[in-house]
């Protein structure tokens, strides 16, 4: 009975119904925007091996069923409403000291195309929940790099050399990197070498999910 009350006063602030973010159907969603059922199947980050050149990562799920819906939503469909709601979930740690939040660059092609970086839809919410300054302009893509998902850790380092280029104006700050998936975390090690280079202090990443490397569901 106050469940059902509960979603009806629900539907009246959201007339469109409520959908859990990840299996689509209309129930009850969770603080994250997932149904009961879905949120059984999440799978909370725990630890993910080191990236050279990160001075500490973090994540909220592990890349899974579950949780890899909303982001192909978000990337394939053009869901922007979900760079919210997941962004919303990432706890950035007290601890590190952030200047500045860059998402990690979409080559301009690829973005023009989508009309939006997932990552930067991501990073905004970071930025608005946690009062950081959001500096997309550190960080620049080259090269469109082909997908890395069937390449081999070796490769994907090959097929990312040269791909990024930070600004001077990152010289002294300490930066914290945003992206949508992280697997073997070349993408976040380049982005930040490419910073160091040209002297951030400190690079720090976070990621919407952890795809275990091992497992089949890997980013894009
Ligand atoms: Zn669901």
């Amino acid at each position: 009975m106050i469940k059902r009350l509960f979603a009806s006063l629900k539907k009246a602030v959201f007339p469109e119904g409520l959908r859990c973010i990840s299996c689509g159907r209309e129930a009850v969603t969770g603080e994250n925007g997932f149904c009961t059922e879905c949120e059984m199947g999440l799978e909370a980050f725990n630890s993910a091996p080191p990236i050279e050149g990160i001075a500490d990562y973090t994540a909220a799920w592990v890349y899974n069923d579950v949780t890899s819906r909303p982001i192909k939503k978000l990337k394939y469909n053009g869901a922007r409403y979900l760079g919210k709601a997941l962004g919303g979930m990432i706890e950035i740690p007290k601890e590190w000291h952030i200047d500045a939040v860059v998402p990690v660059p979409l080559y301009y092609r690829r973005e023009w195309k989508r009309g939006f970086n997932q990552s930067r839809l991501i990073a905004e919410e970071i930025c608005r929940r946690g009062g950081y300054k959001l500096a997309p302009e550190l960080l620049i893509r080259y090269k469109d790099t082909k997908q890395q998902a069937r390449l081999t850790e070796a490769g994907r380092k090959r097929n990312l050399k040269g791909a990024f280029a930070a600004d001077e104006a990152c010289r002294g700050l300490d930066i914290l990197l945003i992206d949508d998936v992280r697997t073997t975390g070349a993408t976040l090690g380049k982005c930040a070498e490419a910073l160091l280079k040209e002297g951030a202090k400190n690079v720090y990443a976070a990621t919407v999910c952890f795809a275990k490397p091992h497992t089949k569901a890997r980013k894009q």
